[in-house]
């Protein structure tokens, strides 16, 4: 029967294609202050607004100087000095050198900067040491180098992080156009299922998969928007689904199994859902879902929920309850298709090679790939990073997964790989 389900290479690019096809749709743009962009997705190209640097800029403390005069080792006239913050000064005179901080603009006719720690000063003169010499371009990064003035510097589709911060900041931009984030509505499902601040009875489980999914889909550039759990029972989910709808995408949990109470995929049929497979060869997570339904037409007008994308059609996960499962199938899978929506044009998910620590005494039933609890350290030396299993007691170890920051892949088939052996791994 599973054999009929899509691997995960299969039900992988079929998710990469979808989130392919989405990543056309653009969604709206709105402006943050830089300080507020880390996260977000660059809806313009980030253009220079000068030319970077904006003038020939000295490495160094030294001597701007002509590299042929000091290579000669005679002593050079100290002709003028110029500190960062300063204007460009000079020209050098022939037969000079030019006293100048890191960060100043060299005087026109200087092609190196010698450093101060390389010459000897004495009398106004400077020399460069005996065994010494200078190149044409040293220390200097000419004017323009890095960038020309209009230059575009970083795509739309660019994921703003420190350094994207920095170059805006540098390029004059104290506020950035981005992406408006998708909506992504979170709708927790199960009779056993209480919010987090009432006391379980006996046979109750707290909700954790609302919370857990709300913080990966920030993470992944989402909006989340977390609906009170719906009940095991068709109409309960109905109501649920239908306000579902008037978001961006949509994430479901439990449900989707085979039980008597797994009502969720009749409901989203209900719904008018299109499915595009209702199980994949991995575990955890074998059930899941990925489909799509139409949206409410007027989902735009209706006040307070304007959907900054409004495609035709609303992507959804059925994610299987047990919260590994959840948390695996939505790195895997919903987290792409919502990187799209966000208009990143880089999706993921991030995979990477580690070196096992520890024999893994762990294996791949056939037919599956699997997907474990792991700690990965990266080390400073040169070594590939050694990730090893953490113990955990199947797919409801939350402390597992806690105590974890990636998840050994082991390939349909694979057996007991041995320490030392390269695996992949997948972050998060
Ligand atoms: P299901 O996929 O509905 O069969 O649920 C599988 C397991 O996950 C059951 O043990 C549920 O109690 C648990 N579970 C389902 N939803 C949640 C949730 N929102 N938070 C924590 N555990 C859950
Ligand atoms: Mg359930």
């Amino acid at each position: 029967m599973s054999s009929k389900l899509p691997s995960y290479d299969e039900a992988a690019a079929l998710v990469a294609a979808y989130a392919g096809q989405l990543g056309r749709m653009r969604p709206s743009v709105e402006r943050v202050e830089i300080g507020r962009a880390p996260g977000r997705i660059l809806a313009r190209p980030l253009c220079a607004d000068r030319d970077q640097p904006p003038f020939a800029r000295s490495t160094r403390d030294g001597f701007a100087c002509r590299a042929q005069e000091a290579s000669a080792h005679i002593p050079l006239a100290i002709a003028g000095a110029t500190r960062a913050g300063e204007a460009p000064a000079g020209p050098l005179p022939p037969g000079s050198a030019w006293e100048i901080m890191t960060g100043a603009p060299v005087p026109p006719g200087a092609d190196a900067v010698v450093m101060l720690e390389h010459v000897e000063i004495a009398n106004g003169q400077v020399k460069l040491t005996p065994k010494r010499t200078a190149a044409v371009g040293e220390n200097i990064v000419a004017q323009g180098a890095q960038a020309r003035k209009g230059d575009e510097l970083l795509p739309p589709g660019t994921a703003i992080a420190s350094a994207q911060v920095a170059l805006a900041a540098a390029c004059g931009h104290a506020a950035l156009e981005v992406f408006s984030r998708p909506r992504v509505a979170i709708l927790t499902t199960g009779d056993e299922i209480v919010p987090v601040k009432s006391l379980p009875a006996p046979g109750q489980i707290r909700n954790s998969n609302g919370p857990m999914l709300a913080a990966m889909v920030v993470a992944a550039g989402g909006e989340p928007w977390i609906l009170p759990t719906a009940s095991d029972n068709a109409r309960a989910l109905d109501t649920a689904l239908a306000q579902a709808r008037e978001a961006d995408m949509l994430l479901i949990t439990g449900g989707v199994s085979a039980g008597k109470f797994d009502l969720v995929e009749p409901a989203l049929a209900r719904a008018g859902a299109g499915f595009h497979f209702t199980g994949v060869r991995i575990q955890p997570g074998k059930p899941l879902v990925f489909g799509e339904v139409q949206r409410h037409r007027n989902a735009a007008s209706i006040a307070g929920v304007r959907s900054p994308i409004m495609p035709q059609t609303l992507p959804f996960f059925g994610l299987p309850g047990n919260p590994v499962s959840s948390a695996v199938t939505f790195l895997l899978f919903a987290a792409p298709v919502l990187a799209a929506l966000a208009g990143s044009t880089e999706p993921g998910p991030r995979f990477a090679l580690a070196r096992l620590a520890a024999p893994a005494d762990k294996h791949s039933k056939a037919a599956l790939t699997r997907f474990l609890p792991a700690k990965c350290t990266f080390g400073a030396d040169s070594q590939l990073p050694q990730v090893a299993l953490v113990p955990w007691q199947g797919s409801g170890d939350l402390a597992a997964m806690a105590r974890s920051n990636c998840f050994l892949v082991l390939p349909e088939e694979t057996n007991h790989p041995e320490k030392g052996a390269i695996v992949r791994i997948l972050l998060y």
